[in-house]
């Protein structure tokens, strides 16, 4: 389950909580600081390793070979 954290906008104190990714929002909606009760919370990306393009990316280049050797060396 991953960690998330959330800094408080208004104080700093960063506030760390585990949830599931379904529960995530709602768990961020709920948060309340525990030094001055604000709601206002920004979520902190430093510890999570966040992977992208995880759809896609099979954009290969052209071969470049052509025929059915590379470099042409078929004919030899
Ligand atoms: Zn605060």
């Amino acid at each position: 389950m991953p960690l998330y954290e959330y800094k408080c906008k208004d104080c700093g104190k960063v506030t760390e909580f585990r949830s599931s990714m379904d529960n995530k929002a709602e768990m961020a909606g709920s948060l309340i600081c525990e030094d001055c009760g604000s709601r206002s919370f920004s979520q902190v990306f430093g510890g999570i390793a966040l992977t992208q393009g995880s759809s896609g990316g099979n954009d290969l280049p052209p071969d470049t070979g052509g025929g059915c050797c590379p470099g042409g060396m078929c004919n030899l």
